[in-house]
């Protein structure tokens, strides 16, 4: 069985050469997912064939441009390509009111449904999506707007026990964040800053690497993803090591890469 993500941005809000602004498609057993959607997201879908008619829920972490932008574009060419199946859509609340505004005011329209599941909470893990192949709960973590991680499990079948996939982008540090994350196959994590600008980190609500680690040795995952990782940093090694001092089994993701959630 099948569970893995395809990373289409690994960059923090600056998009470079290498590295574009978040977004990811998580397959579960043929299932797929979006996972937040910067600027451009649906040019990388089509350069990965992972084609875009094919995507049955999007999960958006929070409103900031670099997860949120490619949405609007995305749902317009969906429509232009005949799509009729319904779209669910998890965001933080004002997601939906973006969208419809946008299309209202462009004169653009689409003609399937539209589903939007508005995340509006402080504390708590809330489900958000139950599906035939996977379970989608959202929980706030800590950043300057209202920002939600997800744990995406997926149905277990002919006695496998269920593989979950963390996801948390962008947040501060923060121990309330471990219970949700705790135990999970794979972690992806932000990690925006090396160590050495800790301050700059905090006033920008992001984590620096060694912070990652911390928090993935903490929730006793079994490895880490390290994203949207700060177009400062050419070379990511710094990055590895600092994280992977405090979790060894860590990896810096790039653009293009396949992930599997084992
Ligand atoms: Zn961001
Ligand atoms: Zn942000």
């Amino acid at each position: 069985m099948n569970f893995y993500t395809t990373i289409l941005g690994s960059g923090a809000a600056l998009p470079t050469g290498h590295r574009r602004c978040s977004a990811q498609v998580v397959n579960i057993n043929g299932f797929k997912l979006l996972l937040d959607c910067a600027e451009g997201t649906q040019d990388r879908i089509r350069q990965h064939h992972l084609k875009l008619q094919s995507l049955g829920t999007v999960l958006i972490s929070h409103l900031h441009g670099d997860h949120f932008f490619g949405l609007a574009p995305l749902l317009s060419t969906m429509h232009l390509c005949g799509r009729t199946e319904p779209m669910t859509i998890a965001a933080p609340k004002g997601a939906k009111e973006v969208i419809e505004t946008t299309f209202a005011l462009t004169g653009n329209h689409v003609d399937y449904e539209m589903n939007f599941i508005e995340m509006d909470f402080a504390e708590g893990i809330h489900r958000v999506f139950e599906g035939k192949r996977c379970t989608v709960d959202a929980f706030p973590i800590l950043h300057s707007v209202p920002t939600y991680g997800f744990r995406i499990t997926e149905v277990p079948r002919g006695g496998h026990p269920a593989r979950v996939y963390a996801y948390c982008c962008d947040t501060a540090f923060s121990e309330t964040i471990v219970p949700y994350i705790q135990g999970a196959d794979l972690l992806c994590l932000e990690c925006t800053f090396a160590n050495e600008l800790a301050d700059l980190a905090r006033e920008r609500q992001h984590l620096t690497a060694g912070q990652a680690g911390t928090l993935a040795r903490q929730a006793c995952v079994r490895q880490l993803l390290l994203t949207h990782i700060s177009a400062r940093y050419h070379e990511p090694d710094q990055l590895l090591a600092q994280a992977a001092a405090e979790f060894p089994a860590a990896q810096v993701a790039t653009d293009g890469q396949i992930v599997e959630i084992k």
